[in-house]
């Protein structure tokens, strides 16, 4: 089969690799409908995590809406031409840290991630024709007639993820919120808050897409390269500081920025994925402002996964909000550098094999 394989940093081809089979009865074999790219994938992409890969083997991806071609022995749930969606990771459901809550890390499957190298169980990724999926009948889901293949891709990572960094930050119909990181996920939570509070949402980023996006879906946009930060945040809350920051950039200055805009006995609700191997906050500054710190950047996507599905049945959010592009497998090793170097107006891309 055709799949994406990592070669090297900024270095990703289409290759011919040998089709997945079943390895365990448990197991079933997807044909990939849909795929996308998610902005975690960009640690791997850049070759920020070199020693978690294989490169000319790690094939990338976790993001999927697929159809069921074959069933190992033991799987129930499941028929050929079954309509699927994982979320990112796999999970049994049964061990204790996923009856704790904590399917990200579940002890059965080693905290095994689709596409995301060795470090993870070294799955095969999504951005592929074809997909092994373990422990199918424990954390594989059905995708609802009513939500297409496009829409179904946010239910693998971006939208559970949305959903848990805005309900830990437990906004409140009067809290001022601030979304930072202005990407397919970040978009999504601030749509989700906008259903939450009646203040203002303020959008931190420094594309200036990305920030036209977020003031259509009604937030007040705030460049960070280019606005007075202190000023325009000021403005909003009466010099306070807003009541919850959700931080989805994952990025050293962007955690320092969630530290100086949050007001004494604010929430920061970081969503990001904080891979890097340290961050500029001060820890005084969290404990002089009574800040508390909540993550679930390594999201527990299975536990959000089946409000998800309720969100984009009932139209919570516009999934055409975040969805911008779309190509072939063939296209994507271009398509993929223009989303990493945040070109093109690129968000949520949809790869059709
Ligand atoms: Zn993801
Ligand atoms: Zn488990």
């Amino acid at each position: 089969m055709r799949a994406a394989v990592y070669q090297g940093p900024g270095d990703v081809k289409i290759a011919e690799v040998a089709d997945p089979r079943i390895e365990d009865s448990r197991d079933l074999i997807v044909k990939t409908r849909t795929a996308s790219m998610c902005g975690s994938d960009l640690y791997l992409y850049h070759g920020e995590v070199e020693q978690m890969v294989a490169p000319g083997r790690t094939t990338l991806g976790h993001e999927i809406c697929a159809e069921v071609v074959e069933t190992g022995e033991d799987v129930t749930r499941f028929s050929p031409g079954d309509r699927v969606t994982f979320p990112y990771s796999v999970s049994c459901g049964l061990c204790f840290l996923c009856r704790a809550g904590q399917t990200a890390h579940c002890e059965t499957s080693g905290k095994a991630i689709y596409g995301y190298g060795t470090a993870f169980g070294d799955l095969g990724g999504s951005q592929a024709e074809y997909v092994r999926v373990p422990l199918a009948d424990n954390h594989l889901e059905h995708v609802p007639d009513s939500i297409d293949d496009e829409a179904a891709l946010l239910l693998s990572c971006n939208l559970p993820a949305a959903i848990i960094a805005v309900e830990a930050a437990e906004i409140r119909p009067t809290d001022t919120v601030a979304v930072i990181g202005c990407g397919p996920t970040g978009l999504l939570a601030l749509q989700l808050a906008r259903r939450r509070t009646h203040a203002p949402v303020l959008a931190f980023d420094r594309v200036a897409y990305r920030l036209a996006r977020a003031e259509q879906l009604g937030a007040t946009p705030v460049n960070v390269d280019r606005d007075p930060v202190p000023e325009k945040v000021a403005e909003v809350t009466a010099g306070r500081g807003v009541d919850k920051v959700v931080e989805f950039a994952g990025r050293g200055p962007a955690f320092g920025l969630a530290v100086s805009i949050a007001r004494p006995g604010g929430v920061i609700s970081g969503g990001g994925v904080y891979l890097e191997n340290e961050y500029p906050v001060s820890l005084f500054d969290m404990y002089f402002k009574n800040l508390q710190l909540r993550l679930n950047g390594f999201a527990n996507a299975k536990t959000a996964q089946w409000q998800a599905m309720r969100v984009l049945e009932h139209g919570v959010i516009d999934p055409a909000a975040v969805i911008t592009h779309r190509v072939t497998l063939e296209e994507f090793p271009d398509a993929a550098a223009a989303f990493a170097a945040r070109a093109d107006g690129f968000l949520k891309l949809v790869i059709t094999p």
